[in-house]
């Protein structure tokens, strides 16, 4: 378990690294209801959705503590 960077609930990480399942594309198969997860300066943040993804990408330094 992880929390939000932005809001603090929980997110299941495992989950949102989605266990290997992939679109056709290549793409990791995202579920908002799980949440997801944004590569940032080389590391992971994790998020309970994409509106705090969202948040997080448009002011970052203000989440980073
Ligand atoms: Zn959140």
């Amino acid at each position: 378990m992880s929390e939000c960077q932005v809001c603090g609930k929980p997110v299941d990480k495992e989950a949102v690294r989605g266990g290997g399942s992939q679109t056709d594309g290549g793409m990791a198969v995202v579920n908002p209801q799980q949440g997801t997860r944004q590569l940032h300066e080389g590391r992971w943040y994790y998020f309970c959705g994409i509106e705090c993804r969202t948040k997080f990408m448009g002011t970052p330094e203000q989440y980073i503590s």
